[in-house]
């Protein structure tokens, strides 16, 4: 075997499962590489130490530093590592952090605003085989009083991986000195290889304020807090124009009754004076830098907050090409893994601006369903078409990370074409239409034939009943038989999937106070020219008779299909002597004594409205109880202006649990002694999604 004579230490993370049974995420070194492109050399394990050695292919691999290798080995599971490696601008950030800079971590379930106080070398010191691992010493800040504060609980030491942000630099370095002094730290390098490629040093000059997508909203929560000496703001000044500076003094000034402010400005101007206003000095800074506002005119600094309705601009073009193909679909998140990976806040998609209807509806197409998956192949727009937009920042990310922020969903709404769905709530059916069928170009779910004529396409189905003709407390089942026998229609065919409008005239009102979603759908008697069951005896039927449909002998709100022998004795009856039983079509002759398919549909999600706001139940695996409950607006930080929406996604087995009864125990269950979850599912049900199982 003829070797690459490059010696030097080359770091690789494995990208795709190998033949050799190298995990995707395993980290290693490349000691050569043969001729062929195999790199030889060996995977660390737990701890840094060599696991195993042998070769892997190239190509399956993505090449890192020694930095960058020593950052992802400390992180666990494996997989995290990649999706950081994916999160090209974050990670970037992560490489090249200092000391003093402001991070937020998850930490014990919750966001935390971090000082970077050192990197510590963790596992057996280097030596050939061992490969140091990098952990973070972070100090929390306190962001009640905007001072910085050591706790007195030591805090672990922190992976790459539990950073979701970093600040942009500057932040810190503006902020007054006193606080570090008053700490007794003095800004300095981590000792650290600086191995990163020249993305990070430009990133890091320019001190770019959207770092990372995910980054914007804690630094929001840095800086919304209420303005205080400290605080970075705005103003805008008597000619219209906004200025920046630092709130170094806030007061009752003499000769005022009202609050006052007084601000360092990033820049002169001439009306400005270095610290005094009227006679008297409040602080000292440079000449025609002071100026004197009432409190309630400054803002905070919108620099540093998401800006309403701009997406901020991609800073570079990332230098890791990205790890999965374009053409690749992630696919769902597997069902033992949702429950680490998707619960919790700041989970799902991020609302913002009206999008809920958007939001909840993609949260329910997307999160565990594959049903659309086939159809993102199909579509052949650029790379920054709408269905790449779609498939690459929203699917794949909310499968890959479990979080996709309201910049991604806006850059999505901004492209639908209709500038009202980029500002306005709108029907999440009107919004699955356009989506289907123009982005995804698909053809209808649906094929329905409408009283024998010919097939007509769609891609919802609005129930539509009168209230007297079913229970007071329907299921889906009954109330989709019951709308296709009332208004005489057919499925051509059997659909892959089946998205339900549930009968409610516009937010408000609903026709049923209480509607149960059926998990199993059985739409065998919906079918047309498919082989149906007689009604009474379970032979092959051969009449179908409208005006049996509410015989209350024979189970009301059923679809009656008779073979030959019952449709006979059934309407021997005097009370169905004026019945006018139709002969079904049946395509293939069957046998009579032939066993009957049932054709049965699965229940994925379930879209709800509540007050005009939508959210989402979605199954999430086979097990009965694997439902989780998705908000994208649950809850807020910040203020109307200048704050963000705070997505939550929560397990709702209760909601299986309510699910597994029968029909009738739901039905007569008391709401409310149930739990929220169980009651809105029953209550607020808006649209119920099924997929084909087969
Ligand atoms: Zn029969
Ligand atoms: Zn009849």
């Amino acid at each position: 075997m003829e070797l690459n004579e490059e010696r030097q230490e080359r770091y690789f993370i494995v990208v795709r499962s190998s033949k050799k049974g190298l995990s995707r995420g395993s980290i290693g070194r490349a000691d050569a590489e043969t001729a062929a492109g195999d790199l030889i050399g060996m995977v660390y394990g737990g701890g840094g130490s060599a696991k195993s050695s042998g070769t892997v292919k190239k190509q399956d691999t993505h090449p890192l530093t020694r930095h960058q290798a020593q950052l992802l080995l400390f992180v666990s599971p494996a997989s995290r590592r990649l999706e950081l490696l994916c999160n090209v601008q974050l990670f970037s950030a992560i490489c090249a952090l200092a000391q003093d800079d402001l991070v937020v971590v998850k930490h014990k379930k919750d966001f935390q605003p971090c000082l970077v106080k050192n990197l510590i070398h963790i596992g057996k010191k280097d030596k050939p085989g061992v490969l140091q691992m990098l952990g973070f010493e972070l100090d929390l800040v306190d962001t009640q009083h905007d001072i910085l504060s050591k706790t007195t609980a030591p805090l672990p030491f922190f992976s790459a991986a539990d950073i979701v942000q970093v600040a942009p630099s500057h932040l810190n370095t503006r902020r007054p000195l006193r606080d570090s002094i008053a700490l007794g730290l003095k800004r300095k390098a981590v000792s650290r290889i600086n191995s990163m490629p020249a993305l990070n040093s430009r990133n890091a000059k320019k001190g770019s304020i959207f770092l990372n997508t995910d980054v914007s909203s804690s630094i929001q929560s840095l800086s919304h807090s209420s303005l205080e000496v400290g605080s970075m703001a705005e103003v805008i000044s008597l000619n219209g124009l906004t200025v920046f500076g630092v709130i170094r003094w806030i007061g009752v000034p003499e000769g005022k009754k009202n609050c006052w402010a007084g601000l360092e400005l990033d820049n002169e101007a001439t009306t400005c004076s270095d610290g005094t206003f009227g006679t008297k000095r409040y602080f000292t800074c440079e000449g025609n830098k002071a100026l004197f506002v009432p409190l309630t005119n400054c803002k905070p600094d919108s620099r540093f907050l998401f800006i309403q309705n701009e997406i901020p601009k991609p800073l570079e073009p990332p230098s890791v090409t990205l790890l999965e193909d374009l053409n690749e679909d992630i696919p769902p998140v597997a069902e033992p893994d949702v429950l680490s990976h998707l619960i919790g806040r700041m989970r799902g998609i991020q609302g913002h601006f009206n999008s809920c209807y958007l939001d909840a509806t993609l949260f329910s197409l997307f999160t565990s369903s594959v049903a659309f998956n086939r159809m993102f192949n199909r579509s052949a727009d650029s790379e920054e078409g709408i269905s790449h937009i779609l498939r690459r920042d929203i699917v794949n990310r909310l499968r890959r990370t479990g979080f996709v922020p309201a910049e991604s969903v806006m850059k999505f709404r901004k492209q639908l074409g209709c500038k009202s769905f980029a500002t306005e709530e709108k029907d999440p059916e009107e919004f699955i239409t356009l989506l289907l069928k123009h982005v995804l170009h698909i053809e209808p779910l649906l094929k329905i034939r409408s009283c024998g004529d010919l097939a007509q396409g769609a891609y919802t189905h609005q129930i539509i009943v009168e209230k007297n003709q079913v229970r007071a407390v329907p299921s889906v089942q009954q109330l989709l038989e019951m709308s296709f026998v009332s208004s005489d229609l057919k499925f051509e065919e059997i659909p892959s999937c089946l998205i339900v409008q549930m009968p409610r005239f516009g937010k408000k009102f609903k026709l049923f106070p209480k509607i149960i979603p059926s998990t199993e759908l059985d739409i065998t008697d919906t079918l047309h020219c498919f082989p149906r069951e007689c009604f009474l005896c379970g032979h092959l039927a051969e009449y179908e008779c409208v005006q049996c449909l509410m015989d209350h002998k024979l189970q009301p709100g059923k679809i009656k299909q008779y073979c030959t022998t019952c449709n006979t004795q059934v309407h021997i009856h005097p009370s169905r002597k004026e019945h006018t039983p139709q002969k079904l079509i049946v395509k293939d002759h069957l046998p009579e004594d032939a066993p009957l398919q049932r054709h049965q549909m699965q229940l994925f999600a379930v879209l709800c409205i509540n007050t005009s706001h939508y959210v989402s139940f979605v199954k999430y695996g086979p097990n009965p109880r694997s439902w989780i409950f998705f908000d994208s607006m649950a809850d807020r930080c910040g203020d109307d202006n200048n704050g963000y929406n705070v997505p939550v996604i929560r397990s709702c087995p209760e909601v299986g649990d309510f699910l597994s009864q029968s029909e009738e125990e739901m039905s007569t269950a008391d709401v409310s002694q149930s739990s929220e979850m169980v009651r809105r599912l029953l209550c607020d049900s808006y649209m119920c999604l099924y997929q084909r199982t087969e």
